[in-house]
């Protein structure tokens, strides 16, 4: 008999334990399954956690994009600026409301959108209007807030965070230490809950702001886009009334899942440490691999905790394709993933805005590739990626 091939270590995967299990059965066993106390008890332990006023519960993190540009009220023709390394999502919420895309370009090494490359697409913006500028918090490691924010703001925009990656991560900024998510930068932050990103709820995302009214906004357009008018009014005094200035979305993120949100969010000082533990194994199972092998450059502000283990590989220098390496690594129980194909080479958008040339983002795509990294791997695990890619590469 051939032998069975090795169990696949994916790039990710959740973390879910008994407690957890016991706490959806229990929501399953309350008198609500979707919207019930449990939404604002996970809205605000996440709120308190990342050092945000407000949070906002919804279905996953493209539903917190498309609110995030509903609350800000991004209409067709107006601009956001996206960079392209991304998931599609970034890009899309724009869409969603009728809003075109400007890509910027990222830094090769770290994927992420600089002071620089934003600059170079404010010049493509034209005389329209700008209303939304997108940093994603690439692997974990989060932009360059104060520099991007000052640009944005000189061109009147606000940012909104897309911050899946960065649950957990810290900066500082000068002497002040922030958490992601937090907002102090942006007029909103956006998070998921994927099996993947740190915490799981299945599907699931949230809005974090300062903002009153952006949270207000956020919680209309989630449900349909009802309000109840004042109890004083005419109409209020009616215990059924409800009113739809606009319409909305049923975006909302049911009690059966904010019970494994809050149950995964008491566990998230455990993965963060987890996570980091893991990291720093890589640093050191990796430093014997350079130059063929480098990890994603780290910006000195950012203290991450990384949802991604994105390494740069120099695919010619090592005479193997990236696909050749990926099959190879599979071979060896090794999975591995690309974060991100440049969204601006996507059909859609290349048909929309012709073919752009970002040559950071075409640097990052050529080189990155993701390595396993999720709290459940066991200590010896990322011995045995290091080991595989040594092994592939003839190291
Ligand atoms: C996961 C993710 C999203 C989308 O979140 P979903 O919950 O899958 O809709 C958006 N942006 C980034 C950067 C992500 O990683």
């Amino acid at each position: 008999m051939p032998k069975p091939p090795p169990a696949i270590l994916p790039y990710g995967r959740q973390t879910i334990e008994d407690d957890d299990i016991a706490a959806v059965t229990a929501a399953l066993r309350a008198d609500f399954l979707t919207t019930g106390p449990l939404v604002e008890r996970f809205e605000t332990a996440f709120a308190e956690r990342v050092g945000a006023r407000h949070a906002v519960a919804c279905a996953n993190g493209t539903a917190a994009l498309h609110l995030a540009m509903l609350a800000l009220d991004v209409q067709p023709g107006e601009v956001t600026i996206v960079p392209s390394i991304t998931f599609l999502a970034t890009a899309n919420c724009a869409r969603y409301v009728g809003a075109e895309v400007v890509f910027a370009d990222v830094d090769p090494d770290s994927g992420l959108m600089t002071p620089d490359t934003l600059a170079d697409a404010l010049k493509r913006v034209g005389d329209r209007r700008l209303r939304a500028v997108l940093p994603v918090h690439l692997r974990g490691d989060v932009a360059d807030l104060p520099g991007l924010g000052a640009l944005a703001a000189d061109a009147g925009a606000v940012m909104v965070e897309d911050a899946p990656h960065a649950l957990g991560t810290t900066m500082t900024y000068g002497n002040v230490t922030e958490r992601a998510g937090d907002a102090r930068h942006s007029a909103m932050a956006t998070f998921s809950f994927h099996p993947v990103k740190t915490i799981a709820t299945g599907e699931g995302g949230m809005v974090t702001t300062n903002d009153a009214g952006l949270a207000e906004r956020l919680r209309v357009m989630r449900s349909h886009g009802m309000i109840r008018p004042a109890e004083s009014s005419e109409e209020g005094a009616d215990p059924w009334w409800y009113e739809m200035p606009e319409p909305g979305f049923n975006y909302r993120l049911p009690d059966i899942l904010c019970a494994l949100g809050l149950s995964q969010l008491a566990k998230l000082d455990r993965f963060v440490a987890r996570r980091r533990a893991l990291a720093k194994a890589y640093e050191t199972a990796l430093a014997p691999l350079a130059p063929l092998v480098r990890i994603a450059a780290q910006p000195p502000w950012s203290d991450p905790v990384l949802h991604l283990m994105c390494v740069l590989v120099d695919f010619e220098a090592a005479g193997i394709t990236r696909r050749q390496l990926v099959e190879a690594l599979r071979a060896r129980g090794v999975g591995s993933q690309v974060h991100y194909i440049p969204v601006h080479r996507q059909p859609y958008y290349r048909a929309r805005y012709g073919d752009l040339h970002l040559p950071g983002a075409e640097a990052w795509y050529a080189r990155c590739l993701s390595l396993p990294l999720f709290p459940a791997m066991a200590d010896g695990d990322v011995e045995r990626v290091a080991e595989a890619l040594k092994a592939v590469l003839g190291l």
